[in-house]
């Protein structure tokens, strides 16, 4: 029984990755700082065993057993058959140089950020351009090199449905904001919260948005960040501080978001590749439509306005007593410098940059000498600023250095989809925003648990998403969404 042995296979190393996952998880919170070499080794010895058992020569033979009429089986086909042809393809040579690569990339950003000088990473992000071009070669000489690269994070999309998706939200964006920008800016919210109080809070709102607390763990750590070790034991951080409440608790909003996810997975199908999320950007997605679509709502506001002031009592300052303050505060638009501090309506451009630039890069349109410049065109055409510096510029995020080539499109494709799941459960759940003013959440969970969750990774992203809304222009989704709530806020209309 070849299907049998084959999920028993796979399921230790699902059991692996989740002890990996408890270590990674206990480094980030807990561990006492003399452990770290300890943890090292630890840490090796277990990415070396869930090595050995990927590679496994018995997968390929299982993977030619597979029954193609069982659906489970279908889905498990496609999955590992790719992530196996992957590793079968790429020689150990090369995976060896590409971790080196990595390793020396990341500390030449590091030396190169500090000193803002994009001449310092250039050596590193040449070889680590050429390396991953030599990688995606072995693995498929006939698709379109980012494609393949793409296929890593999000598999079943397509370049070519992202060069259009993206160049329509672009258009979409870029008069919105001209038009935000004429208007008089909305206050925000500075009031300084004890981070004991805040803490409170952010329980509460994770609870209140269904986040299982016997399934899992709410910590402090540096990052905000997620991790799912397996049924029943998913834990999420927050970072938290005293002047910035609604940014700590929208951190805590997204990363309750891809908790609950990772809650909702079928677990009955662990050692099958079904029971995982389906890709990155579809769990971006889960993130965003709460910490976006539902936390930056009206209904939300007035929801959390009444938590803050029966959890934060004395404490709750008068701005966070007010439904409407937080609901402007929540949706302030400002022409940017920083990705990762960039409110919604800016973020998707920051990405489409990044998107664009890639792109020319893999298909050889752009040298890598002339990132900086094209990068500073970019943001003063889409997004009306110039880098003061290239640390502010095209040094600003870690992913390029590590070789992670083809990430950045998943952040927007999660807000599209975030933005037609919203959409279409508008429809579906007539009570959707005034369940939400009581704090009552439990519908938009159950449709998101029908209709993403519990479905793992079956299908793929694309058909997933299109069984889940039907035929719908995720781009007007998003669009339409942003220019109503944020729009009308600033008293512009399309
Ligand atoms: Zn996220």
């Amino acid at each position: 029984m070849s299907w049998n042995d084959l999920v028993a296979h796979l399921s230790e190393i699902e059991i692996l990755d989740g002890v990996g996952a408890t270590l990674g998880w206990d480094e980030q919170t807990y561990m006492p700082k003399k452990a770290a070499g300890l943890r090292g080794s630890q840490m090796a010895l277990l990415s070396r065993l869930s090595h050995e058992r990927r590679t496994d020569a018995r997968i390929g033979r299982w993977l030619e057993a597979l029954d193609d009429k069982d659906p489970v089986q279908r889905a498990c086909a496609r999955n590992l058959g790719r992530v196996y042809r992957r590793e079968q393809r790429v020689p150990a040579a090369l995976v060896d140089k590409l971790a080196r690569a990595r390793s020396e990339g990341f500390a030449a950003w590091i030396d190169a950020k500090a000193a803002s000088d994009w001449q310092r990473f250039l050596p590193s992000l040449r070889t680590l351009r050429d390396l991953t071009l030599e990688r995606v070669r072995a693995i498929d000489p006939k698709r379109h090199p980012y494609e393949v690269l793409l296929e890593e994070y999000d598999p079943g999309t397509t370049v070519e449905s992202l060069r259009a998706m993206f160049a329509r939200l672009r258009d979409g964006l870029v008069p919105l904001i001209d038009a935000i920008a004429k208007q008089k800016q909305l206050a925000a919210i500075d009031a300084v919260v004890p981070l004991e109080a805040q803490w409170k809070l952010s329980s509460a709102v994770a609870a209140a948005l269904g986040f299982d607390f016997e399934g899992g763990r709410l910590d402090r750590a540096e990052h905000p960040f997620s991790t799912g070790q397996g049924e029943g034991d998913v834990r999420i951080t927050a970072h938290l501080k005293p002047s910035d409440l609604l940014g700590g608790l929208g951190g805590t909003i997204h990363e309750t978001g891809h908790a609950l996810y990772e809650q909702g997975l079928p677990f009955s199908l662990a050692g099958t590749t079904v029971k995982e999320a389906a890709s990155y950007g579809l769990h971006e997605s889960q993130s965003r439509f709460w910490e976006n679509y539902v936390g930056r709502s009206r209904p939300f506001a007035i929801f959390l306005a009444r938590t803050a002031k029966d959890v934060l009592g004395s404490e709750c300052p008068a701005a966070l007593a007010d439904p409407d303050a937080i609901f402007r505060a929540q949706n302030r638009v400002e022409r940017s410098l920083i990705r990762t501090q960039a409110d919604e309506v800016t973020y998707n451009l920051h990405v489409i940059v990044r998107f664009e630039i890639e792109l020319a890069i893999f298909e050889g349109s752009l040298a890598l000498e002339d990132v900086p410049a094209a990068w500073n065109e970019k943001y003063q055409s889409y997004l009306g600023v110039t880098p003061p510096d290239t640390a502010r510029g095209a040094l600003q995020d870690v992913h390029w250095s590590s070789g992670a080539f083809g990430y950045f499109p998943s952040y927007t494709l999660g807000n599209l989809y975030a933005a037609s799941f919203g959409k279409t459960m508008e429809t579906a759940i007539p009570s959707l925003w005034s369940d939400a003013e009581k704090g009552d959440f439990s519908r938009p969970l159950a449709w998101l648990r029908e209709h993403v969750h519990a479905r793992g990774h079956l299908l793929e992203t694309p058909e997933l998403v299109r069984d889940a809304v039907g035929e719908r222009d995720h781009v007007e989704d998003l669009l339409g969404y942003l220019w109503t709530r944020v729009g009308s806020l600033y008293g512009v209309s399309r």
